[in-house]
């Protein structure tokens, strides 16, 4: 792993993220772009003269948060000469002319649909430094993250009603194998030994003749890449091929993050999901089959428009039937410029109501599972500070001498919270006899 050179003359650029982990890593990307020409990432905003916010628009109290992060960055910029205020992101795209007039103190507004040309952009912002001149630059830095994002597409062509994401995002655009695999190299070299491929609905990615199953495959090919991950998957896309593959690779981790939405064929369809519930069904029953032991997770919307007791129902039985491991319930809230924005909204103590009894169910069977997991050792991947994640995805809080980087085996002592916490049960295995280890310790339980 190479160590960044620290220079504290440098000039220092700070980062805050609302939103998914595409933005997350949308702004670990902007931030390699300002390391490249030599500036620092700090913590502290006091000591930066570049602040960016990479906005989020899918929720309005997101858009909200990060608007008065923006009206109270008026007195840090006015704190330092030469202080510069980058706003990118979904609600820079939505509402660019409204930042601009609302915040004039903004140096620079990069909608989502126009990330690729952050580079050339910050390029000209920062070539227009006025009093900063006393800054140095720094040497080139690098990201260091043992667990790294690489975005393979970027925009949607879905329309689900309740989603903006497809105007602020716009269509589908894939980046190229190859560019895919330099850019796995390059983290790669830069001390990551596992990658999670992002996309909106990352397993429609194509590019010429490839699809998500041979990016898959080749990307698990990459040397020094030991693990591989993806989101988010759209179910119409996890085909068998996908499946297939998913349960062949090695690296491939065995846990998929699969957003249903709703359990009720009816809602599906007002959301235009374009699949049912029966074909949902099916395919995790594939996932099971194909990958035994594999952690599930999923995503739903309650209180969507005209969603009644029965269709709620159908999605309390869903969960119920597939007990996911964890999941992430929302609370359905209209957003401009979406179909569903012109419906009628349910009470907003009923969506209250609905979200409070989903969430108890999708924690009931979260926490049976977790409590299962005490007791057995796991290889866990030291990401940082002690912290790492099982292969199935659970954080792990580890007792022990580890260096981030390592893959260690640890029993877990404490399931209770989502943080598991383990200890170091016999030090390093080697990684390539995991998946017939696993196999075996499921077919061991009979599962
Ligand atoms: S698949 Fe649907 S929910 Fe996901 S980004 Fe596209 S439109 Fe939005």
């Amino acid at each position: 792993m190479h160590t960044p050179v620290y220079n504290p003359r440098a000039m220092k650029f700070y980062v805050r993220t609302y939103g998914c982990q595409m933005n997350v890593e949308d702004s670990n990307e902007m931030g390699r772009h300002l390391k490249a020409k030599g500036l620092v990432e700090t913590q502290n905003p006091d000591e930066a003269s570049v602040f960016l916010v990479n906005t989020c628009t899918v929720r309005q109290h997101a858009e909200d948060r990060a608007f008065s992060e923006l009206g109270r960055l008026k007195r840090w910029k006015a704190k330092g000469p030469g202080r510069k205020i980058v706003v990118t992101g979904c609600a820079a795209e939505r509402t660019k002319e409204y930042l601009e007039d609302r915040f004039p103190f903004l140096d620079l507004v990069v909608g989502a649909k126009s990330i690729e040309d952050f580079p050339r952009m910050a390029e000209r912002l920062l070539d227009r430094r006025d009093t900063d001149e006393e800054l140095d630059y720094a040497v080139r830095a690098v990201d260091d993250k043992v667990a790294a994002f690489v975005t393979i597409m970027r925009g949607c062509n879905y329309s689900c009603t309740y989603c903006i994401v497809p105007s602020v995002r716009g269509r589908e655009i894939y980046h190229s194998v190859e560019q895919i695999l330099s850019e796995a190299r390059e983290r790669v070299r830069e001390g990551a030994r596992e990658i999670t491929l992002l996309g909106q609905t990352v397993n429609s990615y194509r590019s010429g003749t490839a699809r998500f199953a041979d990016l898959l495959k080749a990307v698990a090919t990459v040397e020094g890449v030991e693990r591989v991950r993806f989101m988010s998957p759209h179910p119409y896309y996890m085909t068998d091929r996908v499946i297939e593959t998913v349960a062949a690779v090695p690296q491939i981790c065995e846990s998929i993050h699969l957003p249903v939405q709703s359990g009720s064929n009816t809602m599906l369809k007002q959301m235009m999901r374009n699949y049912t519930r029966e074909q949902y069904v099916l395919i995790i029953e594939k996932l099971r089959k194909a990958m035994p032991g594999t952690t599930l997770s999923t995503d739903i919307i309650v209180g969507f428009p005209g969603e009644t007791d029965r269709d709620f129902r159908e999605t309390l039985a869903l969960i119920e039937e597939i007990q996911f491991d964890w999941g992430f319930i929302f609370k359905y809230s209209a957003r401009d410029g979406t179909p569903a924005a012109n419906l009628e909204c349910l009470p907003q103590e009923l969506i209250e109501e609905r979200h409070q009894e989903c969430l108890a169910l999708m924690d009931r069977f979260a926490q049976e599972k977790r409590s299962r997991m005490a007791g057995a050792t796991h290889e866990v991947l030291v990401e940082a500070d002690n912290m790492g994640r099982t292969r199935t995805n659970y954080k792990v809080y580890i007792t022990g001498n580890v260096a981030p980087g390592e893959e260690v085996r640890v029993r877990i002592t404490n399931a209770q919270r989502p943080t598991l916490e383990g200890v170091i049960e016999d030090g390093n295995i080697t990684f390539e006899n995991f998946r017939e280890e696993s196999r075996s310790a499921c077919t061991n339980r009979g599962q």
